[in-house]
């Protein structure tokens, strides 16, 4: 699953290659749009929230493109005529300008809906760690509203703050020298930790360094044998890397 830092690059790249162009062709490969056709209408903008995807267009309606990366979902942007990078029978969405055919490949959501009603999918969503309205003491109240929750799985709810997914669920707490299983409320220095995978989500950490615990065998600082924990509710388990001599339980 991509992570917050991830699906904001994703963003700009379809920011960069779409923003302030006429669409001359558009194609939505899902049963619920198939039959929706926007071109003429002009791009305004791509935005990350969370990790959904949100591309303003304006036709003669304000719509907005919501989409999720989900698992396995891609944004790849091609020149005009050139082959698509991913099968197309992948392909659940294409937006094309004179300049640029962006293709979205497998992607979790496609819904188009009206502007005024983006508050219904990403309404629900806690502050954005990389948005323009970042507001640390709401994240801070929402996670300290269930203090006995494990770190690791507040971190990684959405509707307390979006942003964070397993990786950097486990990168933080291990920089942090926090197990994740200690209750939110009990981490030491919660706004620290906060502003900590804040810069790491910022600095794209998971792209330009080795990383510490994540899917590693031994730690990469004490190289003891690195714990696999699920943590979540029934279903929705997802997978907790951590150190236990370098992240003491609480
Ligand atoms: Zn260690």
């Amino acid at each position: 699953m991509p992570e917050g830092d991830a699906v904001r690059r994703t963003a700009r790249r379809l920011d960069r290659a779409l923003s302030g162009q006429v669409l001359t062709r558009t194609d939505f490969r899902v049963p619920q749009h198939a039959t929706a056709d926007l071109s003429g209408g002009t791009v305004v903008e791509t935005v990350s929230r969370g990790k959904h995807l949100l591309t303003r267009i304006e036709s003669e309606q304000r719509w907005t493109l919501h989409t999720h990366l989900k698992m396995e979902g891609s944004w790849r942007v091609h020149a005009p005529g050139r082959s698509w990078r991913g099968p197309s029978h992948d392909a659940r969405v294409v937006l094309e300008t004179e300049r640029a055919v962006a293709v979205g490949f497998r992607l979790g959501v496609v819904e188009l809906l009206p502007r005024d009603r983006e508050d219904d999918v990403v309404g629900h969503l806690g502050p954005d760690l990389l948005g323009p309205d970042w507001d640390e003491a709401e994240a801070l109240r929402r996670l300290l509203a269930e203090p006995d929750r494990p770190v690791f799985e507040a971190l990684r709810d959405q509707t307390l703050l979006a942003g964070i997914g397993t990786v950097y669920a486990a990168e933080v707490g291990f920089v942090m020298g926090v197990a994740p299983q200690t209750p939110v409320g009990k981490v030491p220095d919660l706004p620290r930790l906060v502003r900590r995978v804040r810069q790491m989500l910022e600095q794209d950490w998971s792209r330009s360094r080795q990383l510490w615990v994540y899917r590693q065998r031994l730690c990469r600082r004490c190289g003891t044998t690195v714990r696999v924990d699920l943590f979540g509710p029934p279903g929705m388990e997802r997978t907790a890397y951590w150190c236990p001599a370098c992240q003491p339980s609480r």
